[in-house]
């Protein structure tokens, strides 16, 4: 399968992860401008949003809405998908 790009992508955040295979529990890694690299683990794939939060920066909370588009976004294959919490 061809990987999409996503930097400047015309596709939204969520095409992007359905056109690519990644699901929620799956690992993107993407480095930023200023050559900082963050992993980020996808939570939500949503009708055009993805909510995603960042396991480099470690803040306590901080899933948020992700746009995929500003980086160049690649699937860390290695890891497998992280199990998702689930209800209260
Ligand atoms: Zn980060």
């Amino acid at each position: 399968m061809d990987t999409k790009t996503t930097l400047n992508s015309e596709l939204s955040s969520a095409d992007l992860c359905r056109a690519n295979g990644w699901k929620v529990g799956r690992v993107l890694q993407g480095t930023d401008g200023q050559g900082k690299t963050c992993d980020i683990l996808i939570v939500v794939v949503g009708e055009d949003e993805v909510i995603a939060r960042c396991l480099t920066c470690k803040r306590k909370h901080n899933s948020d809405v992700w746009d995929l588009t500003f980086r160049e976004w690649k699937a860390v294959e290695d890891l497998a998908p992280i199990p998702m919490r689930v209800g209260p």
